[in-house]
């Protein structure tokens, strides 16, 4: 049986279509949203019997695909980039339009895609290769095998991006992979899978669109599967996780965070910094895993910064996300766009000052999408709930501190511990800083995509993940470690001998 996937442009339905027949399908659509009456597409909801389908499938190719030399893998990834270079300006248009950020962030995630292939094509041969010790004791082999069916829970922030970040060093590492894409951004994300399911042997790569709740369960339930890479918000990590347990599948998970900025008195707070900080915060409406979610701005500079930030968030232009106008564009849903309103109205009411900025490009559509403007909330305690959450909008808490101590007891006083960072024109003194703070990375002067990259481990400690994404991590993340030993004499005590 072959399970591929195909995607009709005409009418863009994103749909998993199986050799064998799978029953009438259910759609969901897809909605603009920054004109939310507009359907931009459609995806299948797959059912029990598509997913039992595309996960036998799944588990045929694993011997198959396993058993290539890592060469071979890496060749076959190089192709598919090839693939998927051109169309980046129309692709990234549609996902402009299905998720509702602006197009040059689109391009980039789009055009992540290929450069994430070709960076794990290259390591392929890498993850194949076996480590040889040879010692006084004898000889010890140590190498990575695939883990087995490879399931890969996708987010709509940044769907190409982040997908191919988990799916490349999968299959890299020899796992055959289903990619299980949000409902709110499923339609470029599976007409790319599917241009790189073309250079992979059937089972492979498949797609399966659906709900979380109804999909993405019977995925991490199903038995065959044997690693999950998961990335999304962490109430829905735990749910993944306790699903997982039952059959004790290898998970790794990139969760939320809130991450904390720490503005020193040492800080120059020019024109650099403050755009920095502004884009740390607002890129894509706010939401992005790893976007400054909080402020801490030492008193004696304060007002000056406050000052000089309002000033560049005044700037911030909200519109459609295909106007090229736009600095940002609406939030993904209702939703989302409900949570953060009640979020500001409880801040306001509590006692904060919530200053609402920037420019409306179109005040007659303001209405018909989810467009929220820039927003700075003052006047407002560490303890205060928007302090606390993940507020995944554009509205950024600014809290003043007085004691460099308080700052880093504040910063760590999360369940979160994705990312951090450290603003000061004294570079060592900011690394005694962001040597004291709970987090993945910490970044110092700067806070955007680009400061943790492939060479750099990403991930989340806490609530904020399971497991270290790019480089070599990403590979280990989906291997199994195994050591062959021929070590004759058994005459060597010691502790560590067993
Ligand atoms: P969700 O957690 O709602 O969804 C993530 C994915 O999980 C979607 O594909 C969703 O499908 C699926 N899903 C939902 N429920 C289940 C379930 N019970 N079992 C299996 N899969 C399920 O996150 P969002 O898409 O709303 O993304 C926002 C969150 O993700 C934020 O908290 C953000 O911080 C985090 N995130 C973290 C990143 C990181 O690198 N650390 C990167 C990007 C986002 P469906 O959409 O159909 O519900």
């Amino acid at each position: 049986m072959t399970v591929t996937t195909t995607v009709t442009r005409s009418g863009l339905r994103a749909e998993v279509v199986s050799a064998a027949a799978v029953g009438p399908q259910r759609y969901g659509t897809v909605h603009n949203p920054a004109r939310t009456r507009e359907v931009v597409g459609e995806y299948a909801l797959a059912d029990a019997a598509t997913i039992e389908h595309v996960v036998a499938s799944c588990a045929a190719a694993a011997p198959l695909w396993g058993d290539l030399t890592g060469a071979e893998r890496g060749r076959l990834l190089a192709e598919a980039a090839a693939l998927i270079d051109t169309g980046i300006a129309e692709r990234a248009h549609l996902l402009s339009t299905e998720q509702g950020k602006v197009l040059w962030e689109s391009r980039l995630d789009v055009g992540g895609a290929p450069f994430l292939l070709r960076y794990y094509a290259e390591l392929a041969e890498r993850a194949a290769a076996e480590e040889l010790i040879e010692d006084e004791r004898g000889t010890s082999i140590i190498r990575r095998l695939p883990i087995g069916p490879t399931v890969v829970i996708v987010p709509w922030n940044a769907p190409v991006y982040l997908c191919m970040m988990s799916l490349a060093p999968a299959l890299a590492a020899g796992n055959p992979v289903i990619v299980k894409p949000s409902e709110f951004a499923p339609l470029v994300l599976t007409e790319v899978l599917e241009i790189v399911s073309r250079t992979l042997p059937p089972g492979v790569l498949s797609v399966v669109p659906g709900l979380g709740a109804e999909a993405g369960t019977a995925l991490v339930a199903h038995e065959k599967i044997r690693k999950v890479v998961f990335t999304g918000g962490t109430a829905t990590g735990r749910e993944v996780l306790r699903t997982a347990a039952q059959t004790i599948k290898s998970v790794s998970m990139e969760l939320g965070g809130n991450d904390p900025a720490i503005v020193l008195d040492s800080a120059v707070i020019d024109d650099e910094l403050v755009s920095q900080l502004r884009h740390a915060v607002f890129t894509t409406s706010g939401q992005v895993c790893f976007n400054v979610k909080r402020i801490y701005v030492q008193r004696s500079i304060h007002d000056e910064f406050l000052s000089r930030f309002r000033e560049a968030v005044d700037q911030i232009a909200v519109g459609d996300g295909l106007d090229p106008r736009s600095t940002i564009g609406p939030l993904i849903n209702r939703t989302q766009f409900d949570r953060a309103r009640g979020l500001v109205e409880r801040a306001r009411a509590s006692g904060a000052r919530v200053e609402e900025l920037g420019t409306r490009l179109d005040p007659d559509a303001w209405d018909g999408g989810h467009f929220m403007a820039p927003m700075i909330a003052t006047a407002l305690p560490h303890e205060a709930e928007l302090v606390r959450v993940e507020q995944f909008a554009p509205v950024i808490p600014i809290v003043p501190f007085d004691e460099l101590d308080q700052a880093v007891a504040w910063a760590n006083d999360s369940d979160y511990g994705l990312a951090a960072s450290v603003w000061s024109a004294d570079t060592g003194h900011a690394l005694e800083v962001a040597r004291r703070i709970e987090s993945g990375s910490v970044f110092i002067n700067s806070h955007r995509i680009g400061s943790s990259d492939m060479s750099l481990p990403f991930g989340g400690i806490k609530q904020s993940g399971l497991g270290r994404n790019h480089g070599m991590w990403a590979i280990d993340e989906c291997s199994e470690l195994q050591a062959i030993s021929h070590r004759p004499g058994k005459d060597f005590p010691g502790p560590h001998n067993v």
